[in-house]
This record gives C-alpha cells, structure tokens and sequence, in this order.
C-alpha cells in the first residue's frame, strides 16, 4: 500500500489539543524547548504515539523518534518540531508534527507493511529561543553541531545549554551521535506554516518549497572627517553617512536586479549630531538568495557599490563578515513530487518558492533528499500568537503532504540510502 490520505480534521483536532494546554489557539504557545512546559508537550505526544501501539525514543540530542517498519529495511522521515517561542503562534512547527502523528496513524490503520519504514520526529529545539541557537536536534543528526561552540551559551536567566539539556537527560557531548540516526534513510518531508506574505499575495493555498536561501551578514564600514555642519562647504566634506546612504541604494537595486533580497538594516554614525558631519558610519548589511553564485554576486557588487560610493565622497570603507549560511536547495525530484502533490490536492502547479526563515530540513537537506510543502500564512506573521492560517489552506496543505508520503513510499525503490554502497 503507498497510497496515503490524511485527515485535515483529525491533524486539526490535535492542534487544537495541543494549544488547549496553553489556553487555546490564540492565547500564545508555551513549549520553549527544555523547559517543563515542552517536556509536558512531549508526554502528550508520546501518549498520542502510545495510542497508536508506538513506543517512542529519544536519540542522544533529544529529538523523539518513533517508527512503524517497511518490507525494507531503508526509510522516509516524516516530522517537525513541537517547541515553540515564548508566546507563538498554534501552527508553527506543530502543523507539521500533527500531520505527520496523522501520517503514522493512517499507515498504522491500514495495517499493511509499507514498502520502506517511516519514521516519525519532533526535531529538539528547533527555534533555539532560549539560547539563540536554532535547530539544536536537527543540526546534530545532520552532522553539523559542535557542542563545544554551544556549551557556554547562556540564557536570560544565566543557565548554560549544557546544564538545561542535562536536566532533561541529554548529555551535549554525546548529541553529535543523533547523526546514526540517519543511516538507512532516503528522505525527509517537512510541513511548515509560510510565516510571509508570499502565498497569501499569490492566493496560493500551498506550494513546494524549492529550498532556504543563503545568508551573508557584513559591516561595512565608512570612515570620512568628523566636521562642523555650518562652517564645511559641501565641496570639502567626507561625509561618510551620505556615502553609506548612497551604496545602500545601490545595494538595493542589486537585490532586485538579481531575484534575491538585501537589508540595510542599521546605520551607526559617528559622532552622531545634528551639527556634524559623520566622521565615520557602519552599515549593517543582510543578503539572502537561494544561488549560491547570485548570492556570491549580489556581494560582489554590495562592495563595489561601497567602494564607488566611499570614493565620490572622499572616504574610505572597511568590510567585515559577520555571519553567513550556505543555500540549500532542496532536491530537484523531491521538490518536483511536492509541487504534484499539492496541484492533485486542489491547489495549483506554479513554481515553488524558496524559504527565507530556516527550518530543520534546512539542516537535514545538507545530508538527505528533503522536501518542503509550505501551508499560506494569514495573517502573514509569525513567532506571534496571532499566527493563523485559512482553513482550505490547511486542508490543501495537509492533503498534499499525505500524498508526497505516498509518492516517495511507491517510489521508494529508485530511491538510495544514506550509508547505503
Ligand atoms: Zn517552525
């Protein structure tokens, strides 16, 4: 069998149970990762899981597992994480997670042996809220978690990562052994809410995700002559802010120009007086794009941009990086499936769109063919208690979703393992 059809109703059922712990739809979510409110959470969802015959296991970085078993030893991977920020929305993360606890539960009421395994998990820490480390439980199966760099980060409350995951039995130095978790696998399908206006504009009910774009964060630096307002003719300045301002322009432009996007989001002037001319100004400069060369690119003429400004005003700039993250587009044939699936379930065929927010197939997309399917955000906010979607968004999303599980499962046979020779 590897035909899969989900319930909306019962997926939204458990939303609605789930956000009954705390108050209700709106009322704001209260699961920050390790803390006793997502431990709660989690006995309920392993409850949920017990009711449909599942034992559930945490792996060595805390992400819960569970797994009905195929013809084949190989597996899919179906899930999302259950934390939420302090006072979320009732869907991000958790629509996912509840579409896949109903996935599992209608291949367990079919009662036939799929051709491959599915496994179920709600990823650990998704939202690094508490400690601003995202996608913690991911990052660890996916390789790319070093606990030495997270142990000390410390939250609002002066704790260390290392001593709350202790507290609930997760040891960080044993976290990068989550990663075996993986072998046997031959993909991931991950729902999400949207969180941007992006569907809603379109009126997309829902759509495949081509993948999440790539981060570069730098200063740019200017530095001109500090010089009084009245007394300086215009000709004689170096005005670094003027040219800061006229690169940020251009770096805008550049954005568009190449289909990506590009935020000056703070300007620092020095001295910074209403009688000044601003001796020196740093650019705080975000780029993002799904092309790893647009990406590289649209940097390329950022900095020119800044050259050729700092030297028509007679300064001069500095640059330096600050943070970056490398594109992960999602794999083409899985994107394809997505994209099918979600015109069969009543939505339309046009072209996926990439993700800006990070998700944990994010991380698993560096290891494992991974698929998104993204359900219209309305309003398009999130990360806030008024985070809401239609209901035919829903529907169409949870829909498609069931029908990618049951492609990859009639597909499973083209499809090759991790660790596999
Ligand atoms: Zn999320």
């Amino acid at each position: 069998m590897t035909e899969v059809r989900l319930d909306p109703q019962a997926v939204i059922a458990d939303l609605d149970e789930l956000a009954g712990q705390s108050g209700g739809r709106f009322a704001g979510a209260k699961r920050l990762a390790w803390t006793p409110q997502w431990l709660e959470a989690r006995s309920w969802l392993t409850s949920k899981l017990a009711d449909l015959g599942l034992m559930p296991e945490r792996d060595q970085a805390g992400n819960l597992w569970a797994r009905i078993d195929g013809a084949e030893e190989r597996f899919m991977i179906v899930g999302s994480h259950i934390d939420a920020v302090p006072d979320g929305g009732w869907l991000d993360g958790a629509l996912g997670l509840m579409t896949a606890l109903e996935t599992i539960r209608q291949l367990t009421r079919a009662g036939t042996r799929p051709p491959i395994g599915v496994r179920f998990v709600d990823w650990a820490d998704e939202e690094g809220a508490r400690f601003s480390r995202s996608l913690l439980g991911s990052s660890a199966c996916a390789g790319t978690l070093d606990p030495d760099a997270v142990r000390d980060l410390r939250d609002a409350d002066g704790i260390s990562l290392a001593d709350a995951l202790a507290t609930c039995g997760v040891d960080l130095d044993d976290a990068p052994a989550a990663a075996e978790r993986l072998g046997g696998a031959v993909a991931y399908l991950e729902l999400h809410i949207e969180q941007g206006p992006v569907l809603l504009e379109a009126g997309r009910p829902a759509c495949a995700v081509s993948g999440t774009v790539g981060v570069e964060r730098h200063l740019m630096t200017f530095t001109g002559q500090a010089a009084h307002a009245g007394s300086t003719p215009m000709r004689l300045r170096q005005d670094s802010l003027a040219a800061a301002a006229r690169a940020a322009l251009e770096i805008r432009e550049s954005a568009i120009q190449h289909g990506g996007v590009a935020t000056v989001g703070r300007m620092h002037a020095v001295p910074g007086v209403i009688t000044a001319v601003a001796g020196s100004t740093e650019m705080q400069l975000d780029q993002r794009h799904l092309d790893p060369a647009e990406l590289a690119a649209m940097f390329v003429e950022a900095r020119e941009a800044c050259r050729s400004a700092a030297e028509e005003f007679n300064c001069t700039v500095e640059e330096r990086e600050v943070f970056r993250a490398a594109p992960t587009p999602f794999e083409a044939t899985l994107v394809e499936l997505a994209r099918e699936s979600v015109r069969e379930a009543g939505g339309d065929s046009s072209e996926p769109i990439p993700s800006g927010p990070l998700h944990d197939a994010t991380e698993i997309g560096r290891v494992l063919p991974t698929a998104m399917i993204f359900a219209q955000s309305d309003p398009p906010i999130s990360h806030a208690s008024i985070e809401d979607s239609p209901e035919r968004a829903l529907s169409v999303a949870i829909d498609a979703y069931g029908r990618a599980v049951g492609s990859v499962l009639a597909r499973a046979r083209e499809m090759t393992s991790k660790g596999a020779a």
